[in-house]
């Protein structure tokens, strides 16, 4: 697939408007997406449109296509896979490729303690079991999760997201025994109550606080938290905040879950995102980027915890699906003989100095923030910290009609998030920014529309 941006038509082109009209028809209204246009392949670092567009693609999918769109180990051995058998049903009749990743995951994931897995189809599901299997473990019931989390769209995970709309508007009422703790939001962050900066280690104790007087902390059965927070903004927690949470859920008996569902798997230079702070969490969980591109979720952590629940108490039909393993055995040999470790780090500099440079000239762009290859621009009103919905939803807009893909995120819509797949090369991202770059200078705020936030 030629890595170019090319457009051929306006965006979105006729054959997308076509298909366009047909979805309003047939696909609920309440599933949104971010482009107007609809995809026919992709690879490497774009994706091209029913029309013959070409854009770059700076969202992977959210955080899945980390190894590429299409990666050829990746394709490989899923074809490869598919032509033996499709499903048995791990639960019915096993096979290897699900030991397999199991393994690979003991082998990854933080810590050299024993660990075994269990694998499901999305992210979600691979929360709700880490408090299934924290709960069966410690017998205790509440969970702790922060300000600003994002851990997916099913009851259980529903309260445990933070942000109402369009998360859980409506859908309620929501599981109990779901407990929110202050976050450390450094950008956003003012100072204690004697005046002093709150930095990551009081931001934890403050936490902590928090739930030991409100909830207990022998009520708890595990703290859930990303180590850099994904839909809610791409937030990385002050230095010090997440080993100060760790030691006391340590202290405490606490589960500690990190869900790196979306910093896992090489998108923050390291293959799990707690490796930056040397934070052995008991539990994690992992997709999007596990797989590249095939539903596959996992819950991986300490022997003991994960041997908790009654036998047959996990599990799913389609969970660990045979594609889905073979997929993610491919992309883990992507990560590998594509040295993609160091390649996201080389792409988050890249990103970030691109990012520095227009947040230098433009004052609208109030924080530029990230780990490896996921890194944000929070967006404000110039010489404000209040968030600039607007003027991220135009961007986005602009950018597409012009060939980019980007994303936004944050509990106000106001952070472009960039997370390209790690094949995309380097000429082509500086392609994209200088489309961004244009695309900044050319919404001042007198063009903005008029409550644009999305
Ligand atoms: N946890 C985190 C940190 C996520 O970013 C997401 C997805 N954005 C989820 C959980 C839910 O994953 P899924 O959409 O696959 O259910």
């Amino acid at each position: 697939m030629p890595q170019v941006r090319r457009l051929v038509t306006e965006v979105p082109g006729p054959r997308s408007r076509e298909l366009a009209a047909r979805r309003s028809a047939a696909v609920s209204a309440a599933v949104g997406s971010s482009t107007p246009f609809y995809a026919a392949a992709a690879g490497g670092g774009v994706v091209v449109d029913v029309d013959g567009n070409s854009y770059v693609d700076l969202g992977s999918g959210i955080a899945v296509t980390t190894v590429g769109n299409a990666a050829p180990q990746v394709v490989d051995a899923v074809v490869e896979q598919v032509q033996r058998f499709t499903h048995t049903c791990f639960m019915v009749t096993p096979y290897e490729a699900y030991v397999q990743v199991c393994e690979l995951l003991a082998e990854l994931t933080p810590g050299d303690h024993a660990k075994k897995s269990a694998l499901f189809t999305s992210g979600a599901e691979a929360v709700e079991n880490a408090v299934k299997v924290a709960r069966a473990h410690t017998g205790r019931q509440a969970v702790v999760v922060f300000d600003h989390a994002y851990h997916g769209r099913t009851n259980l995970t529903m309260a445990m997201t933070a942000k109402n709309s369009p998360y859980k508007d409506g859908f309620g009422p929501f599981a109990p025994e779901v407990y929110r703790a202050p976050l450390s939001y450094p950008f956003r962050e003012g100072r204690d109550a004697d005046g002093r900066p709150v930095d990551g280690p009081a931001a934890a104790r403050r936490a902590i606080d928090h739930v030991e007087k409100q909830v207990g902390a022998h009520r708890v059965a595990a703290v859930v938290v990303e180590p850099v927070q994904g839909e809610g903004g791409f937030i990385v927690p002050a230095p010090g905040f997440l080993p100060e949470i760790a030691a006391w859920a340590r202290r405490s008996g606490i589960v500690l879950v990190a869900d790196e569902v979306q910093t896992g798997f090489a998108r923050t230079g390291r293959m799990f995102a707690c490796e930056h702070e040397g934070v052995v969490p008991d539990l994690v969980t992992s997709a999007k980027g596990i797989a590249g591109g095939l539903p596959l979720s996992a819950l991986t952590g300490r022997a003991e915890i994960m041997d908790a629940p009654v036998p047959g108490g996990l599990g799913g039909t389609y969970g660990g699906n045979p594609a889905a393993c073979a997929a993610a055995l491919g992309a883990l040999r992507a990560v590998r003989d594509g040295d993609l470790l160091a390649r996201a780090v080389a792409v988050g500099e890249l990103l970030t100095t691109r990012l520095r440079r227009l947040a230098a000239r433009d004052a609208r762009v109030g924080d530029v923030r990230g780990r490896g290859a996921m890194v944000a621009a929070e967006l404000v009103r110039p010489g404000t910290r209040e968030p600039h919905p607007a003027l991220a939803a135009a961007v986005a807009r602009e950018a597409v009609r012009r060939g980019v893909v980007v994303l936004t995120c944050g509990t106000w819509g106001n952070v472009l998030r960039f997370l390209p797949p790690l094949t995309c090369p380097d000429a082509l991202l500086e392609e994209a920014f200088d489309v961004l770059e244009a695309v900044f200078a050319d919404l001042g705020e007198d063009v903005l529309p008029a409550g644009g936030a999305r």
